[in-house]
């Protein structure tokens, strides 16, 4: 049976090659950001999250099934307790060749040499305004002379290249593209602007609240000019440009509305409570929970998974009008 696990890939109905997992530890969150989370959210039952060692299971399950990207995410991963002890299991399974996690920033400033030692490659901070009156507007936390530590921190650590995600709002942030590409530049960071998908807390999305990538590539080369990348993967959703007049950093774009890219989507999704989405998107999850507090073998538990992604969805329907928003926001999945 193990050597079937082994042999057997996670492919999906059209073909598409599972390759990258992305981990929720937590729903908890420290922030309370205005288009994610609302204040009265109530947190999972802590019985019902994955311990480290489930998770380090299923992990191993999948990397047996062709994933070899792993990203712990939340909810704010950081704010679980001894998250570097999972970094450092997870970096011990054979086939993991890239390990990140996907973090507000807040907690680096303690944890950034913990998390680097134990194995940790790279760290993805969201950020969505650089101005500390605008941060704490939309996190509703006053939070931005905490996250720049932790960048710092970060960084010295070794935790490089930085990562850094804004999800660019109308009204909210986008005046302040040219200032994310200006940070880029300065500290050498790959700077991304995240479409705003309709996974939000309250009815924030819609049209007037979008911004295209393209509006703010534009915005920004004409201030910076900007060249495709020549280390762009063409399968990776962000695409980035870097700076024409050779200044460190890039910029890039991940225009999941506007140019969404769900015909390359090789990622897959456990939730906090081992539920397993196989699109942000998906209307339906597959327990893995219950199953594998049941005693399911290693073997049981791959057929689930192998399952699961044979129902893939084929795309989002953002913008064909048969599109139904997922109940849980994306801090309740893992972002
Ligand atoms: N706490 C971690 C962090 O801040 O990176 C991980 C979870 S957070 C939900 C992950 C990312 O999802 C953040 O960059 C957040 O801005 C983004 N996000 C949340 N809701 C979104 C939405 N409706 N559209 C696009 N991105 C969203």
């Amino acid at each position: 049976m193990e050597s079937r696990i082994a042999t057997t890939q996670l492919t999906d109905g059209w073909a598409r090659r599972i390759e990258s997992l992305r981990i929720s530890v937590t729903d908890r969150c420290n922030f309370r950001c205005v288009y994610c989370i609302p204040e009265d959210i109530e947190w999972l039952p802590r019985a019902s999250l994955l311990s480290f060692e489930e998770i380090t299971r299923l992990a191993r399950i999948a990397v047996g099934l062709g994933v070899r990207k792993l990203r712990i995410t939340g909810g704010e991963p950081l704010l679980r307790k001894d998250v570097p002890e999972l970094v450092a299991a997870l970096t011990e399974i054979r086939g993991v060749d890239d390990l990140a996690i996907t973090t507000n920033g807040t907690e680096l400033a303690r944890l950034a040499w913990r998390l680097a030692a134990a194995g940790l490659q790279r760290v993805n901070v969201s950020l969505d305004s650089l101005d500390r009156a605008n941060f704490a507007r939309l996190a509703q936390r006053d939070a931005l002379p905490d996250v720049l530590a932790g960048i710092d921190a970060a960084e010295r650590a070794g935790l490089r290249p930085i990562s850094i995600n804004c999800v660019a709002i109308r009204g909210a942030n986008d005046h302040e593209a040219v200032d994310f590409a200006r940070l880029a530049r300065e500290r050498g960071f790959e700077v991304r602007f995240i479409e705003f998908m309709p996974l939000e807390h309250g009815q924030r999305w819609g049209e007037h609240s979008l911004v295209p990538g393209r509006e703010l590539r534009e915005r920004i080369a004409s201030v910076f000019p900007l060249a495709p990348s020549p280390d762009q993967d063409p399968h990776a959703p962000a695409k980035d440009w870097v700076f024409a007049d050779g200044a460190p950093g890039s910029v890039g774009f991940i225009d999941s509305v506007t140019a969404a890219f769900c015909s390359t989507c090789n990622r897959i999704r456990l939730t906090a409570d081992g539920k397993l989405r196989t699109c942000l998107f998906s209307l339906r999850e597959h327990d893995l929970l219950t199953p594998l507090r049941a005693g399911a073998s290693d073997a049981e538990l791959a057929r689930l998974l192998v399952g699961a992604v044979a129902t893939k969805e084929l795309k989002h329907h953002i913008t064909d009008g048969l599109f139904v928003k997922p109940v849980r926001t994306m801090s309740q999945i893992g972002g």
